[in-house]
């Protein structure tokens, strides 16, 4: 039997997705709480209902749960569902990301496929596990603002800012085209002004941070250097605010109300952080699609059970640096966020003209606009009829 071999794939699966369970769990008191301005770590999670703390055993991620059916053992009071699906979403977007970039090195980076039938053996080595957990807290951010914000129509900058350093922090210590040699980036003939030659764009490094600037790169930020990293990491942050920013006017002109918030700003910004700046741009417009989407579901999850709908934003406290918007759009950016990031290495190769050719990023730029205008514009019609008068 041969299966044994893999033994070590199966394990490290399975230990990840449990890791994924217990972050899920903690997530899910972040998610609780932060909103509240209450404290992460004191008092112990108890039930919101009659204040018991919860036992150790009934807290353990998914199984606690779904022995007690989702309700408290004191008093019975019902726990939101939400519980359940961060913890699984948590582990499996884990999973995910370890089978994609550890297993199957998705992304194709040199030197970044896990050997471990052998020269790598049954211990992943520290590179693999400085790739999957740079990009796991990046997946935990995002769950956490995508969480927070259907819920209580905020996103909480402790979450952006907070993961947004460990990821300036991360493209500084893993510069691109880390793990390859900066001499990798030697093959890109000297001198070319652009890098959408096809034959030479072809050559561009891969590393666990994208391409970082138009063309050739500065001298004072050389490949390899943190200095690059940081400069990827930085202009990524920004570029990733920017662009919620500047089309934020774009997409209320259409909606009519307030409907993109600073936080979608930095739930871009946060992803900017870690994916460098090309992967935020493209997320806005697949987070428009993903957002539109979830619209339509949720237009049907409404028609079927309005009143526990009603419950849940009738009874969400105003608080936070953030004023609550009508409508959560960060949802559907995150999810645009993580589509664009796992189709990266299909997309990226695709779109290197428009994104090394200036005019031609103009000129998506203004597609994205308008774009994400008439998807506002597709939006405004089922608001503006009253819900209450629907049924
Ligand atoms: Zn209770």
């Amino acid at each position: 039997m041969d299966w044994w071999f893999h033994f070590p794939a199966v394990f490290w699966c399975v230990t990840v997705f449990t890791l994924g369970l217990m972050i899920g769990s903690f997530l899910n008191v972040v998610i609780a709480r932060l909103p509240y301005e209450k404290s992460l770590v004191w008092p112990s999670s108890r039930c919101f209902a009659c204040y018991q703390p919860i036992r150790l055993t009934d807290n353990i991620p998914v199984l606690g749960f779904l022995r007690l059916r989702g309700r408290c053992r004191a008093c019975g009071a019902t726990f939101s569902a939400r519980y359940l699906w961060v913890e699984v979403g948590t582990g499996v977007a884990f999973l995910a990301l370890f089978l994609a970039e550890v297993l199957f090195n998705w992304s194709g980076i040199p030197g970044m496929k896990y050997n471990y039938l052998g020269a790598d053996g049954a211990f992943p080595p520290a590179r693999f596990w400085a790739l999957f957990l740079y990009h796991a807290t990046l997946m935990s951010g995002l769950i956490a603002a995508a969480a927070i914000d259907a819920e209580h129509r905020i996103i909480p900058a402790q979450v952006t800012y907070t993961v947004m350093t460990v990821g300036v922090i991360g493209g500084v210590l893993m510069p691109w085209p880390w793990p390859q040699p900066a001499a990798a980036v030697d093959a890109i003939p000297p001198h070319f002004t652009s890098w959408i030659l096809d034959d030479v764009a072809g050559k561009i490094p891969v590393g666990v941070q994208p391409w970082p600037f138009w063309g050739p790169t500065f001298d004072a930020a050389p490949p390899g250097s943190w200095k690059m990293g940081l400069l990827n990491s930085v202009i990524g942050a920004f570029v990733g605010s920017l662009v919620v920013r500047a089309t934020k006017w774009f997409f209320e002109t259409g909606f009519g109300r307030e409907a993109l918030g600073l936080g979608d700003a930095d739930l871009l910004m946060m992803a900017g952080a870690f994916l460098g700046w090309q992967i935020p741009m493209l997320s806005l417009f697949t987070g428009a699609v993903a957002a539109l989407v979830l619209k339509v579901f949720e237009s049907v999850c409404w028609n079927s059970a309005p009143a526990a709908r009603q419950g849940s934003s009738a009874g969400t406290p105003v608080s936070g640096p953030v004023q609550p918007r009508e409508l959560p759009f960060g949802p559907g950016l995150a999810i645009g966020v993580v589509v664009t990031w796992f189709a990266w290495p299909w997309l990226g190769p695709k779109l290197q003209f428009p994104f090394f050719d200036g005019t031609t990023m103009l000129m998506l730029c203004g597609f994205m606009g308008v774009g994400l205008l008439a998807a506002a514009l597709f939006m405004r019609r089922p608001a503006e009829t009253p819900l209450t008068a629907v049924k």
